[in-house]
């Protein structure tokens, strides 16, 4: 499938913060947004007068690149919340929420999405017992996460889990740290989504 596979910095420059795509990099001073913090290309730092389309469409954007998501993808996801009780930006950020490569990354087996989006697809773990590599699939209360006995060993996923406690596991889920393995205490609500996010300018956007 098609994806994004240019600069990630230049996604954060984009959209003038700090979206975590590159794991421990992003909280050094290499951090291209402490460096340049001004947008990518030839008029990056002329003034330009945003649209009310403008600040909508740059906010569906941002949660689509946090999530590594393609327009398509992203656009089921709030079909799907649209169809769902309750209010639909939130179930929206709770699909987002719930993706396995999300929950591998929030529990701290790796530091990036991507990177754990790669270790599902390689296979590294087990959802309740079975081995998965699909990084969409959706979690729910209960599911149990665990990685792999042959993969325990990679340095990578050790050095990640050590390195979590920096950016904190959310109290909707819960990890065994010697014993590699997760799982979901409950369903993420508002409030445990710390990242900036104004979802109600995402249905305005895809509602219009
Ligand atoms: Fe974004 Fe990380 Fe690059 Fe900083 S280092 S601009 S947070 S991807």
């Amino acid at each position: 499938m098609a994806r994004y596979t240019g600069p990630s910095c230049r996604q954060c420059r984009r959209e003038n913060m700090e979206l975590y795509l590159k794991g421990d990099r992003c909280y050094t001073d290499k951090c291209a947004i402490k460096r340049r913090n001004y947008p990518p290309g030839q008029h990056g730092q002329s003034r330009v007068k945003v649209s009310a389309y403008g600040v909508q469409l740059r906010e569906k954007q941002k949660v689509r690149r946090i999530y590594g998501l393609l327009e398509k993808q992203f656009r089921s996801y709030f079909v799907e919340a649209d169809r769902q009780k309750g209010v639909t930006g939130e179930n929206l950020l709770s699909l987002l929420e719930r993706r396995l490569d999300n929950v591998v990354y929030r529990l701290g087996f790796a530091s990036s999405r991507s990177e754990s989006r790669q270790l599902v697809r390689h296979g590294h773990f087990v959802l309740n017992g079975r081995k998965v590599n699909i990084p969409s699939i959706q979690l729910k209360v209960g599911d149990v996460i665990e990685l792999r006995e042959k993969s325990k060993k990679i340095v990578s996923i050790n050095e990640s889990l050590e390195a979590v406690v920096r950016r904190g596991i959310p109290q909707w889920l819960e990890i065994d740290k010697e014993a590699f393995k997760g799982n979901l205490k409950g369903l993420p609500v508002r409030e445990d989504i710390t990242t900036p996010i104004q979802e109600q300018l995402i249905v305005e956007l895809y509602s219009k």
